[in-house]
């Protein structure tokens, strides 16, 4: 099974403080990266946890709010000085192809990859990639601005094929993708060999969800229902519920609550406000209404599992 894991690289909301970047975060299956937002500094912690940015495939830009997304050129550019050659696929709102295309045009840039611009929209939730093991669904948010979050799912593994059973029954190999697939095995007699005698049960799909930013929004619950992780902002606490409710973000109360209303396994909350010194009174509050809670580090890796 590969391993699933998203490494925080900002968790500070707005303003950067002299532990916390602005948001940005790498999901990662096996060899695959997938970077979710790109603060400003994203580049300079990518390189102090020696992550290969080469690696890294697909960004998702969730809002246009500049605390997640002024680190795009700096990364983009530092893809093209390095001559990069593989395509990379940037999703986010509409507007964002004109902001990179005029920075690119200022400095007379011709990038030495494609960039292949998907433009989101923040409607309904909709499938905006597939690579085959992964999809990412597009969820829309409550904020000031259109606003996604990310669904990423592990497709449903197929089944292993128990190879001393298979030879026992002699089932042919043309018919190990069926078995794979769920099918029973038939016989030359006729007997019907049921197929969890030959095959393995493989492990239930890992997801995940970046939700950030946002203001308490329930249809969210629904569409993350069971995920393995959730990741949600928690900009603010209940002393401040007032300014959440202005500035359209959410308390850790509420992160917490909408956590407990889709049943995920787990919640990571982030986009902390600078103004908190002790995040442990956000994860008290959070833990009110679900647990397992984990206030996010920068640099740290968390791995996803069911
Ligand atoms: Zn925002």
């Amino acid at each position: 099974m590969k391993k699933f894991t998203i490494t925080i690289l900002g968790s500070s909301a707005a303003i950067p403080t002299a532990t916390r970047n602005l948001s940005a975060q790498l999901v990662a299956y096996g060899e695959q990266y997938f970077l979710f937002d790109c603060g400003e500094g994203t580049q300079m912690i990518l390189k102090q946890l020696r992550i290969k940015i080469n690696k890294i495939g697909h960004v998702f830009i969730s809002h246009l709010h500049g605390d997640h997304y002024y680190g795009l050129i700096g990364l983009i550019s530092t893809w093209h000085l390095l001559g990069r050659k593989t395509a990379i696929d940037v999703y986010g709102p509409p507007e964002l192809q004109n902001i990179i295309e005029i920075q690119l045009n200022a400095s007379m840039t011709t990038l030495s990859y494609p960039l292949i611009f998907h433009s989101t929209q923040s409607e309904t939730p909709r499938l905006i990639a597939d690579n085959g093991r992964l999809t990412v669904t597009s969820l829309p948010l409550k904020h000031r601005i259109p606003t996604t979050g990310f669904l990423i799912n592990e497709k449903p593994l197929p089944r292993s094929i128990r190879r001393a059973e298979t030879d026992r029954y002699g089932v042919p190999f043309i018919f190990m993708e069926k078995l794979r697939a769920g099918e029973d095995f038939v016989d030359e007699d006729g007997n019907t060999i049921p197929n969890h005698l030959l095959t393995i049960e493989p492990a239930p799909p890992r997801s995940y969800a970046y939700c950030s930013d946002t203001a308490w929004y329930e249809p969210l619950a629904k569409w993350i229902q069971g995920c393995s992780m959730l990741y949600h902002e928690a900009t603010f606490m209940n002393d401040k519920a007032k300014s959440a409710e202005e500035k359209m973000h959410s308390t850790a109360a509420q992160a917490a609550q909408i956590a407990s209303l889709a049943g995920v396994r787990k919640l990571l909350l982030g986009h902390f406000s600078a103004r908190y010194d002790d995040l442990s009174l956000l994860q008290a509050e959070a833990e009110e209404f679900f647990n397992p809670v984990v206030i996010v580090e920068d640099g740290e890796t968390y791995e996803i599992v069911n």
